[in-house]
């Protein structure tokens, strides 16, 4: 059978939670081997295909792993037969896991293999189709045989722990190539390692106003290597003191005027550069290999939604509860960590009560804006409502709301949101830094608040009902 790659090359993604307790099942300290099966949703798209650990189902020693007649150690029958049934009945993707000795190479024995030979043929038939396969771990490696039912085999490139560090696991030590003289500041934080994960990662930013901007131009000065903008709206006069690289000719101010008729006003309105132009412009500018897709429509609607789901990040810098309730669900779905960054100005009775600018980074299967109360169903029906209405009456007549903003606020949340990302992806998150931190800034009072999200088990989000299930489960969007 030969090894060939098809649908890209494959990896496997897991969260830090799931990686904790397998990593702890399998290596407890007393140098032996053990097992454990785990249980995957599968993501395809241009990039490769990913296989999303949905849960870690343990072998207990002694009762699911046991001594081997060929190999030193094996799954019992019973194991096997009950746990690919459920996937069978779950449209999962099976792995058998089991460790070697060693710290930082790994590969399966002859004997592994004959095994897989003999056995994940008629396991691939049992699965209907959908891949079954096998890791082998070392303390700092991992090696995968994947089978998939057009009679191929596939190795993985390496295994993704989205936790905070975010890891990369490989087969083998991949040297890191020399980072373009160009990043050598900051080559000299991150290292050449560090830039290359920059280069090689895909991050979407959804909403290009005010904080979006900011994180767009960040991104492509950092060196990211592929971005993802989307966002429906013009810019707007107002919008000019806060969206970098804004031009006042792309507001057409002579027909926005103010002293101009209302029907040559919304003429210019129309004729505004689309945000996520004026965010491609800047980061051209910036960067002359990153590479931009450009959406001028909303991120609610399936075709760019299905956008987001093999990017490495999303950023969601969109005020809208139909926004967050999409991008949330794709994060534990596809196990695509999100950051939602937002400011805001708090006005009662005239007075300003409160200003604040804050970032909340979501790691797949952690608590979620959705168990945390940051989706109010009354919003999203509200939404969804005033929508529908605007699509009814085929124009768009501007109802936009505009609440105070100030780009120093927008700065602080974009900063922030773009920093813990950074820190996370080049492994420089401190260990003991392991949770979601969401951070609040309140310039009136100087105070700087965090809490840690709060995780509801039956959550439809982060909870089982959704976590890792990729393209097995649909997306949140308007079809
Ligand atoms: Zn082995
Ligand atoms: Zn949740």
């Amino acid at each position: 059978m030969a090894e060939r790659t098809v649908n890209g090359p494959w990896s496997v993604v897991i969260t830090g939670d799931q990686w904790a307790v397998l990593h702890a099942h399998l290596f407890p300290g007393d140098g032996d081997e053990h097992g454990a099966i785990l249980r995957c949703g599968t993501a395809r798209s241009a990039r490769g295909t990913r296989l999303l650990v949905h849960d870690v189902v343990p072998a207990v020693d002694g009762i699911d792993y046991i001594e081997g007649s060929r190999g030193y150690r094996k799954l019992t029958a019973e194991f096997v037969a009950d746990t690919i049934d459920s996937c069978a009945e779950e449209g999962l993707a099976y792995l058998a896991v089991h460790n070697h000795g060693g710290r930082d190479g790994v590969a399966f024995s002859r004997t592994d293999m004959s095994s897989h030979e003999r056995g994940y043929p008629a396991l691939l038939d049992i699965n209907d189709g959908v891949p079954v396969g096998a890791l082998v771990f070392a303390k700092n490696a991992v090696a995968g045989d994947i089978w998939t039912d057009d009679g191929n085999r596939h190795s993985i490139t390496h295994l993704r722990v989205t936790g905070r560090p975010q890891l990369t696991i490989t087969p083998e030590p991949v040297p890191a190539r020399t980072a373009d003289p160009t990043y050598d500041r900051q080559t000299r934080i991150f290292g050449d390692r560090g830039q290359a994960i920059l280069a090689d990662s895909k991050v979407a930013v959804v909403g290009l106003g005010g904080i979006g901007s900011l994180i767009a131009e960040y991104l492509a000065r950092l060196g990211v290597g592929e971005l993802v903008f989307i966002d429906p709206d013009r810019i707007d006069p107002t919008n000019l003191p806060r969206v970098v690289g804004a031009r006042r000719a792309d507001t057409w101010p002579v027909l926005q005027d103010d002293a101009r008729p209302r029907w040559m006003q919304r003429l210019g309105a129309r004729l505004a550069t689309p945000k996520v132009k004026i965010a491609a412009r800047v980061a051209h500018q910036a960067s002359k290999t990153t590479r931009i897709t450009a959406v001028p429509r909303s991120v609610v609607d399936a075709d760019n939604a299905a956008l987001l789901t093999d990017c490495d990040h999303i950023f969601l810098a969109a005020d809208s509860a139909l926004a967050r309730r999409l991008v949330n669900s794709v994060t534990h779905q596809y196990l695509i960590p999100n950051t939602q960054v937002g400011s805001k100005v708090t006005v009662i009775d005239n007075d300003i009560a409160d200003i604040f600018s804050v970032s909340r980074m979501s790691s797949p299967g952690s608590g979620c804006l959705l168990c945390n109360g940051l989706i109010p169903a009354s919003r999203l029906t509200e939404e969804a409502t005033s929508e529908v209405q605007r699509r009814r009456q085929r124009y768009v007549d501007d109802d936009t709301v505009h609440a105070p903003s100030v780009i120093t606020l927008n700065a602080v949340a974009a900063s922030r949101a773009v920093d813990d990302w950074l820190m996370t992806i080049g492994g420089l998150t401190d260990p003991d830094v392991s949770a979601d931190h969401w951070v609040t800034y309140h310039p009136m009072t100087d105070e700087v608040v965090e809490n840690e999200p709060a995780k509801s088990p039956d959550c439809r989000h982060c909870g089982p009902s959704r976590l890792a299930l990729g393209d097995g489960s649909k997306l949140l969007a308007r079809p």
